[in-house]
């Protein structure tokens, strides 16, 4: 057994000592796998480094032990704990690229980590790296165990770790995000492989993650974090069935999925809190909208709410008087008739090709066509989403349409915005163009000047776009964006890096508001934000449509939130669209098969959540 018992982990940094795991206390089993969940910053990646005694410079173990089958970890000489990192105890990364070493052949990747840990040497050892490439799924593994890792898809290098994680034959797996970086059907391949793997040597597996439905479909138990405390633990169906902690609730009704379509998602106000401030009473007080008299003065411990179903909250340990608060989920005003007649964008036969760069004496093709004749319609008001996997265009697309890739492709077809077409537009008619279309990008902090403040970054989009607007009417446009977006007037002044993840996507959209458009292109814009923050941000997106009839291009690869928030879906695949129709249609009957196999692979929560 794999045993936490009060662990406290500190990293030294510049705002002062950050108490990163306070008091973590969890048990896991060989044949178990235990998910640990909650938003970024809780704690969870940090709790598996210090497992694996991984834990950055400025970091230490302040208390508490790690157990393994008795060995104290946290004592333990170094030298043996490299026997335990690799032999006993493995870990797989979110982002395979940048684990494996991009100069060794895969195979001699496995054969180290086999050599290391085994008693099998040279030819036995290679022979046993492609047994283990074989029973990842990686197919022709005789000929496989010699490419580099750059010769491989993004699915096939996470089975490649998978294979150096098993090769040394474990008992027992952390697996950080094993699938946040992968597409969904590569998802469902790599969650199948891990199911299988797991029953068949009864591995113990520690799945850290933030999707709670990857979490429904493969773990035992589940343990939701905060603020560097685990808050609620129970067994995974009465987790998603019953959860008790008022933040487990919440969490669960800001899913966007086609059950909540109509209706806002559960905004649980304010942020996670940072963890160098210390806490006189309950952490989530603040967010809370069951909060009681006592909670700000009084911790919560972890109490028992059932066999193995325990909670930090106390309103099961200490009931008392509630505090009048904000309800978590506020009515949302009725839907604005839905768009008919004229399209305000009418895409016909686009296309995007790219130049290869290419010896001069290249046979094979010079170019590659990321978009190869796609035809869509959206109406002022409504919500197309275009999904699919990476690579199928969808984003070259969106990204055509805002004009973003006039220097860099060879655009053909037409995007007809209120009847004019946008690739023909030139002069005042393009700015023109220009200002009725934004985009909203997936990074924002990316997208934003650091060396600009708020200000100058919503009013350098006026300035080149609203000309006849002078600078006091500028100003006063500003305020109103930030009212519009949920910000503090006084956002204005402020830097982006000062800003949360989620406040900058509302930046973000205020930029793309700013000088009124009619359609707004969506490229991932919630895909990098936690539940809590995407919620906010698609309640914000569905009300800013609402009031103005905006209309949405929606590109995501998030089938929840395209059943939440889009009224039409496109499918897009190598460049085409395979099917579209209304939400309704395709996601209830789909026709083709690339569509169903897209969405038999969306991992689900296994209940609906109360
Ligand atoms: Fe909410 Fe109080 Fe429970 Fe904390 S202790 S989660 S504030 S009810």
């Amino acid at each position: 057994m794999l045993e936490v018992d009060d662990l406290h982990v500190q990293l030294d940094a510049d705002a002062g000592l950050v108490r990163a795991i306070d008091g973590m206390q969890l048990t896991l089993s060989r044949g178990e796998t235990f998910a640990l969940v909650g938003e970024s910053g809780c704690g969870k990646s940090m709790t598996a480094l210090a497992l694996m005694r991984l834990l950055p410079e400025n970091g230490r173990v302040a208390g508490g032990a790690v157990r393994l089958d008795g060995d104290n970890l946290t004592a333990l000489p170094e030298r043996r704990m490299r026997d335990v990192r690799g032999g006993r105890i493995s870990m797989i990364f979110q982002e395979p690229s940048t684990s494996l070493n991009p100069v060794m052949r895969v195979g001699d990747q496995i054969v180290e980590a086999i050599e290391a840990h085994t008693e099998l040497r040279g030819a036995a050892a290679r022979a046993k790296a492609i047994d283990w490439l074989r029973r990842v799924g990686i197919p022709e593994p005789e000929r496989r165990v010699d490419d580099y890792p750059f010769r491989l898809s993004g699915g096939q290098k996470q089975r490649v770790m998978i294979a150096i994680a098993l090769a040394a034959e474990p008992d027992y797996l952390i697996a950080d995000e094993p699938t946040t970086a992968l597409d969904v059907t590569i998802q469902a391949q790599i969650l199948d492989l891990l199911r299988d793997l797991q029953r068949e040597r009864r591995l113990g597996v520690l799945l850290i993650t933030h999707d709670l439905a990857v979490v429904s479909g493969l773990a035992h138990r589940v343990a939701l974090m905060y603020a560097g405390q685990i808050i609620e633990v129970a067994p995974a169906v009465e987790f998603f069935t019953q959860p008790r902690h008022p933040y487990a609730r919440l969490l669960l009704q800001a899913l966007p999925d086609a059950s909540r379509r109509g209706e806002p998602l559960a905004a649980i106000r304010g942020t996670v809190p940072p963890l160098w401030q210390s806490f006189a009473g309950c952490r989530f007080e603040p967010r809370c909208d069951k909060a009681m008299r006592h909670c700000a003065g009084t911790p919560p411990m972890l109490t028992d709410e059932g066999p193995r179903h325990q909670v930090r909250c106390l309103l099961f340990s200490q009931p008392g008087e509630a505090l009048p608060g904000e309800p978590a989920i506020a009515a949302m005003p009725a839907p604005a008739p839905a768009g008919s007649g004229v399209p305000l964008l009418d895409v016909r036969d686009l296309r995007v090709r790219f130049a290869l760069k290419t010896p001069l004496f290249h046979r094979g093709p010079r170019h590659f066509d990321a978009v190869a004749g796609v035809s869509y319609q959206l109406h002022a008001g409504r919500t197309l989403a275009l999904v699919g996997e990476s690579g199928c265009g969808k984003t070259t697309s969106g990204k055509a349409i805002v004009q973003l890739l006039r220097r860099q492709a060879q655009i053909s077809g037409q995007a007809l915005l209120a009847g004019r077409d946008l690739f023909s537009l030139s002069g005042a008619a393009l700015v023109d163009a220009r200002r009725s279309i934004q985009i909203i990008f997936q990074d924002p902090f990316a997208s934003m000047n650091p060396r600009m403040r708020v200000a100058d970054v919503l009013e350098e989009g006026l300035i080149a776009l609203r000309p006849e607007l002078d600078a006091a009417a500028r100003r006063e446009r500003l305020n109103v964006l930030v009212d519009q977006v949920g910000l503090r007037r006084d956002a204005l002044q402020r830097w982006p890096h000062e800003f949360s993840g989620g406040q900058r996507q509302r930046i973000a959209i205020a930029r793309a508001l700013a000088v009124e458009p009619r359609l707004i292109v969506c490229d991932e814009p919630t895909s990098a934000l936690d539940v809590s923050v995407q919620a906010q941000i698609l309640n914000l997106l569905r009300e800013l449509q609402r009031e103005r009839g905006l209309a949405y291009l929606f590109i995501t690869h998030n089938i929840g939130v395209v059943e939440y928030i889009a009224d039409d879906i496109a499918v897009m695949q190598g460049g085409r669209i395979v099917e579209s129709g209304t939400c309704m249609d395709v996601l209830g009957q789909a026709r083709e098969a690339y569509t169903r196999r897209l969405l038999a692979a969306v991992p689900r929560l296994q209940s609906p959540a109360p």
